[in-house]
């Protein structure tokens, strides 16, 4: 293991209120840890902000200074490196759609599994390797056998193995990098506004006729079923035909997710 970084100062403002404070853990990490000092300060505890997935409180005394604030969060990161390298692993080796630049805080990825499928996943951050909260977003007659297989190999399930190795050996598939999936076998774009994200929505109503799986946002889809003569609805449940393929297709209006 490497001898702790020294404490470095990347800013500081003229009052000398707001003081950010470089910060590298032992994989190399870089991280920045913002105080704000109070006027009672050093016998007031700073306020401080991290970018971590887990509640952050310093310590302090009237002795502190910055260089236990930056002791303190060296040794809070180094309880989150394995949550970050499980992290890092999906982020480089597979085609993580969501977030678009994901914050060392955050804890959700939506992968992609191709055909027009993708897992999100909701990773703890204390225990980054345990079975994750997860669903499947895709056509049913492709997200179906996927949950299939992840219920009858549960067991298989190994908190010593990486979150991105389990995942592998429960859905008994291997995960596309964005530079080997072809871009025709995952189209994010919805396919009415030919845009990605609306309003912060993404396309998740996906077109079920296995030849198609053309995704749409829920409002766009919602315009265009609405204004077919062809389509009717049933409580919250409209049923049309697909703009692409013109099978049939069913919107579950739901609420939205904040
Ligand atoms: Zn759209
Ligand atoms: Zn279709």
């Amino acid at each position: 293991t490497r001898a702790s970084s020294p404490l470095r100062l990347a800013y500081v403002d003229t009052r000398f209120t707001t003081i950010k404070l470089k910060a590298e853990d032992t994989s190399g990490r870089l991280h920045l840890i913002t105080l704000q000092l109070k006027a009672q300060y050093p016998k007031e505890a700073p306020e401080c902000w991290v970018d971590f997935p887990i509640p952050f409180a310093v310590s302090w005394t009237s002795e502190s200074s910055l260089a236990s604030v930056h002791r303190q969060f060296l040794a809070a990161a180094e309880s989150l490196k394995s949550f970050w390298d499980t992290m890092d692993e999906l982020d480089e080796k597979t085609w993580v759609v969501e977030p678009e630049k994901p914050s060392r805080s955050a804890t959700m990825r939506r992968i992609v599994l191709g055909n027009n499928a993708s897992i999100n996943i909701e990773v703890d951050p204390r225990h980054p390797t345990m079975l994750p909260d997860c669903f499947f977003l895709g056509a049913d007659h492709v997200v179906n056998p996927l949950g299939f297989k992840l219920s009858k190999n549960i067991h298989l399930w190994d908190p010593t193995n990486s979150l991105l190795q389990n995942l592998k050996d429960v859905l008994e598939m291997d995960f596309p990098s964005r530079a080997t999936l072809e871009k025709s076998e995952f189209t994010m774009d919805c396919g009415i506004c030919y845009a990605y994200r609306l309003d912060g929505a993404i396309p998740d109503q996906v077109c079920d006729n296995g030849k198609c799986g053309q995704p749409f946002h829920q409002a766009c889809l919602y315009e265009w079923l609405r204004g077919l003569l062809s389509s009717r609805q049933s409580f919250n449940i409209i049923f049309g035909e697909c703009p692409y393929c013109s099978k049939p297709i069913t919107l579950k209006m739901s609420e939205r997710k904040p």
